[in-house]
């Protein structure tokens, strides 16, 4: 029998906890799962490529059937490529589910197929995302519970770097 093999395409600027969940699922679900970190987004991401897939490497290296990679071609293309028959995408509000059913229905368009699989987030992860994440932590609030230890670290160094609000020093403020 062949193995099945699934794709996760995210942005992950940065991982959360809520990214990992659907990884450690997916995980169990397929037999290889392929986490996809997009490099050639519309949006501007805060991480560079390098880190967004170093810090999601980093995330999932205790899970031996996943592995991490860049792309930047259309999400199909990329589970054709790697021989993937499924793509995996978290939901978390109504919100997600209108622009993933749009997403889906393009995709089915372009590859009959390939299957899209939706995981429900974990209820603890309901609220929880990047952008959120990194409002957080750009205002020196700990993040620690909301992504892996490694993405900690980062955006704790990160706002240092940056001079990024800590604690309220520019009497302007
Ligand atoms: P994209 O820019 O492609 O939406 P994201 O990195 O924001 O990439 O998200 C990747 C996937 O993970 C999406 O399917 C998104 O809905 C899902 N996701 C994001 N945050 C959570 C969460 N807290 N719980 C479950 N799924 C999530």
């Amino acid at each position: 029998m062949t193995d099945r093999v699934a794709i996760y395409p995210g942005s992950f600027d940065p991982p959360t906890n809520g990214h990992l969940d659907i990884v450690q699922r997916a995980a169990q679900l397929f037999d290889r799962v392929v986490v996809a970190v997009g490099t050639n987004l519309a949006k501007k991401t805060f991480f560079s490529d390098d880190d967004r897939i170093a810090l999601m490497r980093e995330a999932c290296a205790d899970l031996p059937n996943v592995e991490v990679r860049g792309f930047d071609t259309l999400t199909v293309e990329l589970a054709r490529k790697v021989g993937a028959r499924f793509v995996i995408r978290g939901i978390r509000a109504l919100s997600d589910f209108e622009f993933e059913f749009e997403m889906a229905n393009m995709n089915r368009r372009l590859a009959p197929e390939i299957e899209m699989v939706f995981l429900m987030t974990s209820p603890e992860y309901l609220f929880l995302s990047a952008s959120r994440v990194k409002e957080l932590a750009a205002f020196g609030a700990p993040v620690d519970d909301m992504v892996p230890p490694g993405v900690a670290r980062r955006l704790r160094a990160g706002g240092r770097k940056r001079g990024l609000r800590t604690g309220a020093t520019d009497p302007t403020d």
